[in-house]
């Protein structure tokens, strides 16, 4: 129980902090159903819920016809506070009192003031729940303490893969930026993307969830560790979550930078919800809340059922080798709070190489929010190929970033040659750790003296020499293959590193 009123209160914390940047103008949207379009998918697509949908446009099933003119709302009730009155909540498959406490920025108390016989343990689908509004949080105002960014439309972008990014919805994006129309969005327009004062909106955080799965010997608090989180956030995104009480093959809800699509799956003979959500890697109740309506006990051969999957619209391919291969479908690394991108036409990726580097700034940031910002230099070319003066950086897969010095000011490191003593290693160690434990790269190229540095400075701070000697080539001398930080000459201005291949290029070559 008390957890449960901790994570209410949370929400409402975090409903006030975006109270303030969040503008007031709830405009409904008209969304005119396209072919092979499905309400999960465009449930989705708007940010709110299929029984949302429903309830707006009088919807007493999920049938609807193409044409069909459907009314959205700012459903995410980020600007409640504006509206007067009250919002009916129907309760639909996967809802928790917990998630609809999150949802509208209430607390557990203020629910059951509002809905009499309200049991938070025991809430049924179909269930309505009254939402009163303006009661909550006394500040609705003023977008004068948010400060916003302006993205540039890069070739690729979809609006949609750009709230994504930026961890803000469509709506928002929308909100923002009166006239701005979804399905034309051009190359080179501009986009406000308004943040917070500070880290606490988050304008990096990811907006979707990955989800990790307890091995034997995990703890909570190791969980968090591992993937750069707080015990506090995992217990945000998993409201039902007992920090004293995890069990084997639980599943944990990580919040990931990437964005989600709507697959469609066609039921084959033999399968049950439990082996098709294992196969896709999500739960049974988030299958029945995609697919409002289906029976999970009589599911059909040959039926179709949505279901959510993080990555990207488009995916990208690292073909070959990053000697002499090429990118297909990459995407142009955007703007971050932790780097600053120096010729963004040289800077395309994989989609994941985007999305991992992201991922690493992200982590750095929320551990030291007062990290200053990086220079990005070279990825790829938008198709990738030789690109000069680099050997490799041919497949969306490498990339040179300078490195977290002493002679960084408070906000930006210059992107300069440094000696070994001038690393910043507990800067430097959280970024290369992050990427190191999660698998995502194949090396990392440092110069030998800044790596020797390196290493006795995590010495000093108790990482174990056994673990260093896996990771670092130092001390074995500066010509053995061994280590995935390495020498390679002219790596003093900056590190190069090269992800992974991704397990569903075929074509690419580590
Ligand atoms: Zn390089």
């Amino acid at each position: 129980m008390w957890v449960r009123r901790v994570i209410c209160a949370l929400a409402l914390g975090h409903a006030v902090a975006l109270a303030s940047f969040v503008s007031t103008a709830a405009a409904d949207t008209t969304h005119v159903v396209a072919a092979g379009e499905m309400l999960g998918s465009i449930a989705a697509r708007y940010g709110v819920r299929v029984s949302e949908i429903q309830a707006w446009n009088n919807l007493t099933d999920d049938r609807i016809r193409i044409g069909q003119r459907l009314t959205i709302r700012d459903g995410n009730s980020d600007d409640s506070a504006e509206s007067e009155g009250e919002t009916i909540h129907t309760v639909a498959p996967g809802d928790t009192t917990l998630g609809i406490c999150e949802r509208y920025h209430v607390t557990l108390s203020q629910l059951q003031s509002w809905n009499r016989n309200l049991d938070p343990d025991r809430i049924r689908i179909g269930q309505r729940i009254t939402i009163r509004q303006g009661g909550s949080s006394g500040s609705s105002s003023s977008s004068s303490s948010g400060s916003g960014t302006v993205y540039e439309v890069a070739p690729g972008d979809t609006l949609l893969g750009i709230a994504a990014r930026h961890g803000v919805t469509l709506n928002q994006l929308q909100s923002w930026n009166r006239n701005l129309d979804p399905d034309r969005i051009r190359i080179g327009q501009r986009i406000t993307i308004r943040s917070g004062a500070s880290a606490s909106s988050g304008s990096e955080e990811p907006v979707n969830y990955t989800t990790y799965t307890v091995v034997s010997g995990d703890t909570l608090s190791g969980i968090a560790a591992r993937q750069g989180v707080t015990m506090q956030e995992l217990q945000e995104w998993n409201p039902r979550l007992d920090p004293d009480r995890i069990r084997l093959g639980q599943r944990i809800r990580i919040r990931s930078l990437r964005p989600t699509r709507t697959i469609r799956y066609e039921v084959q003979p033999g399968d049950f919800l439990g082996r098709i959500a294992s196969r896709h890697n999500v739960t049974v109740s988030e299958i029945l809340s995609w697919n409002p309506g289906v029976d999970p006990d009589r599911i059909r051969i040959g039926h179709q059922l949505n279901i959510q999957q993080s990555g990207p619209e488009v995916p990208s391919e690292s073909i070959g080798a990053a000697y002499g291969g090429r990118l297909v479908n990459g995407e142009q690394l955007p703007e971050h709070p932790g780097y600053r991108v120096r010729r963004s036409r040289r800077a395309w990726g994989t989609n994941e190489t985007i999305t991992n580097l992201m991922a690493g700034y992200s982590y750095v940031k929320r551990r030291f929010p007062d990290a200053p910002e990086i220079a990005v230099h070279d990825l790829s070319f938008e198709n990738g190929g030789p690109m000069s003066p680099h050997r490799s950086h041919q497949s969306g897969r490498d990339a040179d970033i300078g490195y977290y010095h002493s002679m960084c000011t408070e906000t930006e490191c210059e992107y300069r040659a440094i000696n070994g003593d001038q690393i910043n290693t507990e800067l430097q160690w959280a970024l290369f750790d992050y990427w190191i434990r999660n698998d995502l790269i194949e090396y990392i190229f440092v110069d030998y003296r800044i790596q020797e540095q390196m290493v006795e400075d995590l010495i000093e701070s108790g990482v174990s020499a056994e673990r260093l000697g896996r990771i670092f080539q130092f001390p074995s001398g500066n010509r053995i293959a061994r280590g995935v930080i390495r020498h390679e000459p002219g790596h003093r201005t900056h590190f190069h590193v090269r992800f992974s291949c991704y397990d569903g290029d075929e074509r690419c070559r580590e």
